[in-house]
């Protein structure tokens, strides 16, 4: 049952966190002059979005998650877009961009890849500046019983693959990479599915990246990344998943021989 309900969740969701760790690749100086403009946009808009919110304060229908990417207000995320569009020298009329926006909502991608990168800056820009107006109260409450519960974040409802390990004990949170939020995870098992089994988990390491592990499960067929704070200070999480994405390659290239080994069993 969990499975299916897992399988329903993503098909009808923006899927952004998969689009980001499959299609794209940049290069840091690019990364961080986007970031730049966000971190501005939010700076200089955290007061308008209180007229632009209206309907994403709480997401009554779904319960999984105080808002969803596509309530965001759409002014906003045209706005903050066509901001990240004046950095790449890539600006298009705000009509095109609005209709763009409704494309992706409705089919989950657009062609252009350069939109593409721009675009997925301006909605998790513009939830980090909705997550950050939500105030610690209400944040607690999307907190409230998920711990080790569901992988998708309790504020913005995508789905995540990231943990981290905090020091000093190695205390376990998922990280959502679209606004920003962290949430308490159980220590052991994949953080995907909730299996517990130890056996069902293996944990791929590589020494150029030392303190970053991908572990994959075998009872989701999933993987997922952790950061161990304790033996690195990683300060940009959404950076250093980008900088090490070779591991998600050899993830999917350890299930590919997996696959291939139990298909010469046969
Ligand atoms: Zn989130
Ligand atoms: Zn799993």
């Amino acid at each position: 049952m969990k499975a299916d309900e897992q399988t329903e969740w993503i098909d009808t969701e923006l899927k952004v966190e998969k689009l980001l760790v499959e299609e794209m690749s940049m290069a840091r100086q690019a990364y961080e002059e986007l970031l730049k403009v966000s971190e501005t946009w939010q700076k200089e808009n955290a007061t308008r979005l209180n007229t632009w919110k209206q309907g994403i304060a709480v997401n009554e229908a779904k319960a999984r998650s105080v808002f969803t990417l596509d309530q965001l207000p759409e002014d906003a995320v045209v706005d903050l877009w066509d901001k990240l569009n004046a950095v790449g020298e890539a600006q298009i009329a705000y009509e095109a961009m609005q209709e763009m926006l409704s494309e992706f909502k409705a089919e989950g991608k657009i062609l252009d890849q350069g939109q593409l990168t721009r675009l997925y800056f301006a909605l998790s820009g513009v939830a980090r500046l909705a997550r950050a107006q939500l105030g610690t109260e209400a944040l607690t409450d999307a907190d409230a019983g998920q711990v080790g519960e569901q992988s998708t974040c309790p504020v913005c409802g995508e789905a995540t693959r990231l943990a981290l390990l905090a020091p000093p004990v190695g205390k376990r949170y998922r990280f959502c990479r679209t606004c920003g939020h962290q949430w308490a995870a159980k220590r052991v098992g994949c953080i995907l599915c909730g299996s517990e089994q130890a056996s069902e988990q293996n944990y791929l390491h590589s020494e150029e990246y030392p303190g970053v592990e991908i572990g994959v499960c075998h009872n989701c067929g999933d993987y997922f990344k952790e950061f161990d704070l304790r033996q690195q200070a990683f300060e940009d999480y959404v950076w250093e998943d980008m900088r090490t994405l070779p591991l998600n390659f050899a993830a999917e290239q350890w299930f590919a021989e997996m696959a291939k080994n139990s298909g010469k069993l046969l």
